[in-house]
């Protein structure tokens, strides 16, 4: 079946889709006075955050991490790590600071769909299920002591209040996840329970955000290391704080002084440029109204939003010939990774992007077309990665405001699928810290890629935070 579009004569739909064009890059545009407005207002909201719970859209979690691998750690640990399109389990084997890492091994699969609408328990029986399998086939290189419990480091990448280091409550969950009867409840009771239908003898030590887990394991290796950014399926940063600075704590002191907060800065709203797509999009999402910057930075939506805006230059400007190719009016079939490799598509004729628009939304394109949507790709991606920049550079002056960190090198730890796969907006996020810090400043603050950190992180923190004593 077809969709007949609007009866217009047939022109060259360079010209038809100009209009949506021009308005879609005007709505979307991220001059430097938005920038500056959007890092202002970041600074702001952590700083209502930290004041009150409830006080901005930024919740300001408390980690109840405030002290950081060193390096010394010793022994052997288990990182469980759930948070969007995978799951993964890992080991490892720390051997202090001559050694470091003795020995790793992970294991990953990917969360089948109905899990994600389905109950708690069957998530959590999914999860520990994978565990018991995983654990079994602990090798020779790997060694605890007799009579300990082996001991897990559990990233969960949802908004959790935390209650004690490996305690904390869901308070919504995030990136599509829609199970029922987690929310309100102690995520590592669920998981315990779960374990404790495999029979598998383990307990967590921590429990983590993969911000702060990306945090630590950056840390291990670089001292330097004060803020960690997730951009992936979702999107949230992390970030190294003085415990004077968070009136909220009401006095409760860490030895350190610092504790890591995490911002969980996907809910942030404030002065964001939206356009109609984005207002679609978001209200007929299942958490309409909420984490509006992961909506417009992350990667599960950034395909989305490019294919909403090509299904409407498809229907007013016949982008694609005279009918509306039917998949493209299926939501998420463009994926952000599909966005990604179109805008690496060199050669003349866009040979890549007609390919990759045909398997994915069944569209037939011309050059001309091919071209448009390059450009469509290329406005979302660019506001995705200013913004997020702008983010960052919110984060890093609510930082200096409190001890100067500006003229001293300052590391910002990446990760995460769109930030690792999809270099242009890696350029346009750079690009925006330089453009609001100056070239002086931004010359100390090395934004750098830390692969799978927040697993060895998870794990570095469950040895921080273990109930034996490792260096025995
Ligand atoms: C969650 C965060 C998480 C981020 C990146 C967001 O949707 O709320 O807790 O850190 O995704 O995984
Ligand atoms: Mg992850």
């Amino acid at each position: 079946r077809v969709i007949p579009r609007a009866r217009m004569a047939v022109r060259s739909n360079v010209i038809t889709v100009a209009p949506i064009l021009t308005k879609l890059q005007k709505d979307c545009a991220t001059p430097l006075p938005v920038l500056r407005h959007v890092a202002d207002a970041m600074a702001a909201d952590m700083r209502d955050g930290l004041a009150v719970d409830g006080g901005s859209d930024l919740k300001m979690i408390l980690s109840y991490v405030d002290s950081l691998p060193t390096g010394n750690e010793t022994g052997l640990f288990y990182a469980l790590d759930l948070g969007g399109t995978n799951f993964r389990v890992l080991r490892v084997q720390l051997g202090g600071k001559a050694e470091r890492v003795v020995a790793t091994e992970f294991e990953q699969v990917s969360i089948p769909q109905d899990l994600m609408f389905g109950t708690s328990e069957e998530l959590f029986d999914f999860i520990a299920s994978g565990l018991a399998k995983f654990a079994q086939k602990e090798g020779g290189n790997f060694h605890l002591p007799s009579g300990r419990t082996r001991e897990i480091g559990f990233t969960f990448s949802f908004p959790v209040k935390q209650t004690s280091i490996a305690s904390g409550i869901l308070m919504k969950w995030t990136k599509g996840f829609a199970v029922s009867g987690t929310a309100g409840k102690d995520v590592v009771a669920c998981l315990n329970e779960a374990l404790e239908r495999q029979r598998l003898d383990m307990q967590v030590s921590a429990l983590v955000n993969d911000t702060v887990g990306t945090l630590a394991g950056a840390r291990y290796w670089d001292d330097d290391v004060m803020v960690a950014v997730i951009l992936g399926t979702g999107t949230n940063a992390c970030y190294v704080e003085c415990v004077d600075a968070i009136p909220k704590l009401q006095g409760q002191k860490s030895t350190s002084g610092r504790t890591i907060v995490n911002t969980e800065w996907g809910a942030f709203s404030n002065g964001l440029p939206l356009t109609e797509f984005d207002r679609e999009m978001d209200a007929e999402s299942i958490n309409s109204g909420e984490q509006i910057f992961e909506k417009t930075i992350s990667g599960m939506y950034l395909g989305e939003i490019v294919r909403r805006v090509l299904f409407k230059m498809a229907e007013a400007g016949a982008l694609f010939g005279e009918s509306v190719p039917e998949k493209l009016s299926i939501p998420f079939v463009l994926r952000t990774p599909d966005m990604s490799a179109m805008q690496q598509d060199n050669s003349r004729d866009l040979e890549a992007v007609g390919s990759i628009l045909y398997d994915a939304a069944g569209v037939n394109s011309d050059l001309s077309a091919r071209k448009i949507v390059i450009e469509v790709c290329d406005t979302i991606a660019k506001r995705g990665g200013r913004l997020a920049g702008a983010g960052i550079v919110g984060i890093l002056q609510k930082m200096d405001s409190e001890s100067s960190i500006f003229g001293k090198r300052t590391v910002v730890a990446m990760d995460g699928g769109l930030y690792e796969h999809y270099p242009q907006y890696r350029r346009y996020l750079q690009d925006a810290v330089t453009e609001l810090l100056g070239s002086e400043i931004s010359k100390n603050i090395v934004i750098e890629h830390s692969k799978d950190g927040s697993g060895i992180g998870a794990a570095l923190l469950a040895a921080t935070n273990s109930k034996y004593d490792h260096d025995l």
